[in-house]
């Protein structure tokens, strides 16, 4: 369907111009983007710098979104204004980054990513301090250039479209409509160059491909079996951004496949190993995958440390036992698990320590869950985490890990009745809470510490 659009909309594309040089302008007619289709706030971003002389155009993501008929997360905007200019033109406004050195606008809960055009920085190709010279990765990237300059310094043809609001005409400097019609990802440039520039766009590759149904061409997709090992020396905080947004945008599932399908999996991430190299939780992990996918796919939120939890579960189950094999009761030994998983995973800062919290949490209710007597059940219901503790056990019951009947008690005893709860209440056979001894009063009132000790 979204073929037939672009064809239509499309079908009277000019003839090919070489890379980079002037734009294809695009009018309203042919694209059919309005400016209602743009937040609020990008337009006020967009109308204050046109205001005050500058050019101004919504860029990358948010233009190929709303060329294919999808809702963009986010609106980035691209100007000739440089930081401290658009930081005067708008009060609720900072520059963050010292290397890119962007404006952040705010209007109510909204922000927009404001950046200065900047041009290609040099490769390692040339004798230039901005690349590694062995690895020809870019080190700096922040000289402000022309806007066909900006347009291909960007690693997608699709990702090179500027839309200005006022003229309501968009800008295609890369052929990026022509391979958006095409069903085509492509590199703009070399793509084993750039891919060394930044080893990230080989994820990003896999990401958007899998994200918006588009076939990575046949050029872009070759080199990355041999580069694929760069990726090792991408910061992790980077590979992070790029995970995170591959896990909870939607397309996890098909991601996860299309890496494993261009080699790109192997020590990408500690957890993405998790994911793809033990077998008995890679069972589990593609179901937490599923659902979460399933719930962007029906608008509901998703929690990272959900997800997290997840991948991280098959290894707090190993490190569990091991702890009460040697000897720890079951409750500190899961906590010493989990300690134990969170702190190998922060040393290649796979997970944020900021989900700590929730994903002990989660994994804390667990076996609370196997506690069905008493008041435990009920107390439980009251835990602010009941619900993503109930999930995470469904998953649990699904993957075969175990007995589908606990997740089915549960079901019910959600739905029940007062008088239904009661009958469903096994007998409280789990761990009894230990009384305080009262110390008898009065005279050799010592008499239960000697006990307490000798005990
Ligand atoms: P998504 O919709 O998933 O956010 P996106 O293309 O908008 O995808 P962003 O990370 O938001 O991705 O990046 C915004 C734009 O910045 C891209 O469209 C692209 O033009 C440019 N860009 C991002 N990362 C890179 C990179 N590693 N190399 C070159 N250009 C990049
Ligand atoms: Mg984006």
């Amino acid at each position: 369907m979204i073929r037939k659009f672009l064809h239509r909309v499309f079908k009277k594309a000019l003839p090919s111009r070489a890379e980079g040089h002037d734009p294809h302008i695009i009018p309203l007619k042919q694209h059919g983007i309005r400016p209602e289709h743009i937040s609020p706030c990008a337009l006020k971003v967009t109308e204050g710098l046109r205001h005050a002389g500058f050019k101004a155009f919504v860029v990358g993501g948010a233009v190929r979104d709303l060329l294919i008929g999808r809702e963009p997360k986010d609106f980035d905007v691209a100007t000739d204004a440089e930081p401290e200019q658009v930081r005067q033109l708008f009060r609720r406004s900072r520059i963050i980054g010292r290397r890119f050195r962007i404006v952040h606008v705010m209007c109510g809960s909204e922000t927009i990513e404001v950046s200065t055009f900047r041009a290609m920085q040099a490769s390692s190709d040339d004798d230039d301090h901005s690349t590694d010279q062995e690895s020809g990765r870019i080190l700096r990237d922040n000289v402000f250039g022309s806007q066909a300059e900006d347009a291909m310094r960007r690693d997608f043809t699709v990702n090179a479209l500027y839309y200005e609001p006022h003229k309501m005409e968009i800008w295609d400097y890369c052929h990026g409509v022509a391979d958006l019609k095409a069903g085509l990802l492509r590199v703009i440039g070399d793509p084993a160059r750039r891919y060394r520039e930044d080893p990230v766009r080989m994820l990003r590759a896999v990401r958007l491909s899998a994200k918006l149904g588009l076939n990575l061409d046949a050029a872009s997709r070759k080199p990355i079996h041999t580069l694929a090992e760069r990726l090792q020396g991408v910061p992790p905080a980077r590979i992070l951004v790029e995970m995170e947004k591959l896990l909870l945008s939607g397309h996890a599932v098909q991601s996860i496949e299309q890496l494993r399908k261009e080699n790109l999996h192997h020590g990408l991430l500690p957890l993405l190993d998790v994911i793809l190299e033990h077998p008995q939780g890679e069972r589990f992990v593609m179901l937490a995958l599923r659902r979460t996918d399933e719930r962007v796919a029906q608008g509901k939120p998703v929690l990272p440390a959900y997800l997290f939890a997840a991948l991280g579960w098959h290894e707090v189950l190993g490190a569990w036992k091991i702890f009460q094999d040697g000897g720890e009761r079951p409750l500190p030994a899961l906590n010493l698990a989990m300690d134990q998983v969170l702190d190998a995973q922060r040393e290649t800062l796979a997970v944020p320590r900021r989900y700590d919290v929730i994903i002990k949490e989660i994994w804390n209710l667990q076996p609370r869950f196997a506690q069905r007597g008493g008041q435990r059940p009920y107390r439980l219901l009251e835990n602010p985490r009941f619900r993503a503790g109930f999930d995470f056990l469904l998953m649990r019951c699904e993957s075969g890990e175990i007995d589908a009947e606990l997740g089915d008690w549960w079901t019910e005893f959600q739905n029940a009745s007062d008088e239904e709860r009661k009958v469903m209440l096994l007998p409280d056979d789990g761990p009894k809470k230990r009384r305080r001894r009262r110390k008898p009063k009065g005279p050799g009132g010592d008499a239960g510490s000697t006990q307490d000790s000798a005990s």
